[in-house]
């Protein structure tokens, strides 16, 4: 069986690595808007100079240029996902977990969270961590070797017996999009792993891009 454990230790290891090049790469696209005699890109420049226009300059490249691109990337790597299918393994509507509790859950759902209202629609808590292991037991595992102790686990009541859906007509769009992120980890089962294998360097690559912009439009001040 996969270690799920390995895996993860992997996939930040190849982020790290990623992330770097995508750092130099952003710092090249900034430093080529640099206008001579600036210092660094976070200074404090006062309104109207060429140092405060540089920020402008950047902050308009990251929307413009490269936020869209990105975008673009993305939506292209989720269409791909079309190419691939579900094998019907079921592992998904077995195990489901989230980063907020039941009560949470209803509060946003209460609040308009879309995501919330169709996961509450369908899913339902599972008694005990106990009841989760026995599902799949590497990936409670996995969890508590990285201690991320805070997961809440869920299953959907309308599968039956032989791993389908009861209410596969019906079922909500979060059911039909899954899984609607690469980087998410899929159970070995899953018959969308060949399409995460593929487009995995690209969505990390992507990530990493988004998370380093976001540092730099927090911390720029024109
Ligand atoms: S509604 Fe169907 S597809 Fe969705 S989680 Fe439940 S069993 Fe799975
Ligand atoms: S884990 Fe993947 S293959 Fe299995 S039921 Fe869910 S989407 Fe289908």
């Amino acid at each position: 069986m996969e270690d799920l454990t390995a895996s993860v230790k992997n996939l930040r290891q190849k982020y790290r690595e990623i992330f770097k090049t995508s750092a130099d790469e952003i710092q090249k696209r900034v430093d080529e808007l640099k206008p001579e005699g600036a210092g660094d890109i976070f200074d404090n420049y006062p309104a109207g100079t060429p140092g405060a226009l540089w920020q402008k300059s950047v902050l308009k490249m990251f929307d413009e240029d490269i936020c869209r691109e990105i975008f673009r990337k993305w939506t292209e790597i989720l269409a791909y996902r079309r190419e691939f299918s579900c094998v019907g393994c079921g592992t998904c509507c077995r195990l489901a977990c989230s980063e907020f509790s039941p009560e949470e859950l209803k509060i946003k759902a209460e609040h308009g969270d879309n995501f919330a209202n169709q996961f509450l629609s369908v899913f339902v808590p599972y008694k005990s961590k106990a009841e989760a292991r026995e599902i799949y037991p590497e990936y409670i595992k996995m969890l508590e070797d990285n201690k991320e102790e805070d997961v809440y686990f869920y299953h959907c009541p309308k599968l039956n017996d032989c791993s389908r859906c009861t209410d596969y007509e019906h079922r909500p769009q979060i059911c039909r999009d899954f899984p609607d992120n690469p980087l998410a980890l899929l159970p070995k089962s899953c018959g969308y792993n060949a399409w995460k294998q593929e487009v995995e360097p690209v969505a990390l690559m992507l990530h990493s891009m988004l998370e380093i912009i976001e540092y730099y439009k927090d911390h720029i001040t024109p």
